[in-house]
């Protein structure tokens, strides 16, 4: 059987701490599908297809990991990729309960699908795509807590590019 998951989530933008979980699944799944949320009621800071390449070009090292977009609710598009899991990363204990609460409704959802938790590696524990976007609005640097071409294209969005 392969095993397949889906990484579901807004992703605005990519942070080393998505890039570290996706490293470490990689080698426990077939296949992993990143699923970026077209939106999620959340106004992203990136459109769509901006979150769209900047994900394609920060796992291009990860051959068994493809992203895609999606619409509507993850279990959904999980099982239309044929999907056994959907993977998230904890963080914090306030990620906690957000997360229980999504696995619960989830598995309420479809039974059948399992939600996958990797707790996060202690140096990005908190970091977070809001907290980049803060700081880099600010005109702080993010280097090393994003992917070298996120951090450029969140200069150029805040119109600090040098
Ligand atoms: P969502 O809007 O669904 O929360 P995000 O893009 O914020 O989407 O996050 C997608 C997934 O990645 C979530 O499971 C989140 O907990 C996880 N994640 C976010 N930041 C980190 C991090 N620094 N380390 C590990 N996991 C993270």
């Amino acid at each position: 059987m392969v095993r397949i998951a889906v990484y579901p989530g807004t992703f605005d933008p990519v942070t080393n701490g998505h890039i570290d979980i996706l490293e470490r699944a990689s080698g426990l799944f077939d296949e992993i599908i990143i699923g970026i949320a077209e939106d999620n009621y959340k106004n992203t800071l990136f459109t769509l297809e901006e979150r769209l390449y900047l994900m394609k070009e920060s796992v291009g090292h990860l051959k068994n990991v493809s992203v895609e977009s999606f619409t509507g609710l993850s279990v959904e598009y999980a099982v239309k990729k044929n999907a056994q899991a959907l993977l998230r990363g904890l963080r914090v204990v306030s990620d906690f309960e957000y997360e229980m609460q999504v696995a619960t409704i989830n598995k309420h959802l479809n039974d059948d699908l399992e939600t996958v938790f990797l707790m996060t590696s202690d140096r990005y524990a908190f970091l977070s795509s809001s907290i980049v976007k803060q700081v880099a609005s600010l005109g702080g640097r993010v280097t090393g807590l994003v992917p070298p071409l996120v951090e450029e294209s969140l200069k150029r969005k805040y119109g600090l590019s040098d």
